[in-house]
């Protein structure tokens, strides 16, 4: 019957506290300043079928030039940081997320070249390079599939698919 249950009522993929979700979007918005994208990886525990997002580890912090006006890149050396970062810490990858000046659409590089390579890799796009508000219907979501193909959401769905806790304190 569990089952039944999980699938009439789906579990959200991610879930974060509110305070550390509006630090972030601060962040990015800082970062970009209105002219450039900004990005960051979302760490945090990943059991079956649940991902808390517990920490955030700015892309710039493992690359001082990784922030490009429409682009964010991280060279393989940036990897080894992070991976190194999450055994350190006890941490896994729950998704990244990276700012885009017009919309929160994917772009060819985003779909060709996800920031982790693995089937259930959550990414996530802020529009407006995280200027104004932003809320949770205004992400892309994107669910990396492998080979280079992606489940999209958008709007009421990533509300759904994203459950903030503990209010904005
Ligand atoms: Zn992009």
């Amino acid at each position: 019957m569990t089952f039944f249950t999980a699938v009439t009522t789906p579990a959200p993929l991610l879930e974060a506290p509110a305070a550390l979700w509006a630090a972030l979007l601060q962040h990015l918005r800082t970062q970009g300043g209105g002219v450039r994208e900004s990005g960051a990886f979302l760490l945090g525990r990943k059991d079956t079928g649940r991902r808390v997002m517990t920490a955030v580890l700015p892309y710039e912090r493992l690359q001082a030039d990784a922030l490009h006006d429409d682009y964010v890149s991280l060279n393989a050396e940036s990897f080894a940081k992070l991976w190194a970062h999450c055994r350190e810490q006890n941490l896994s990858v729950v998704a990244d997320i990276h700012t885009h000046r017009f919309g929160a659409g994917q772009s060819r590089s985003d779909r060709a070249n996800p920031m982790v390579a693995q089937p259930g890799h959550i990414a996530f796009i802020a529009p407006h390079f995280a200027q104004g508000q932003v809320g949770l219907p205004d992400l892309g979501m994107y669910v990396y599939l492998g080979n280079h193909r992606w489940t999209t959401h958008a709007g009421p769905a990533v509300s759904r698919l994203f459950r903030l806790s503990g209010g904005t304190s």
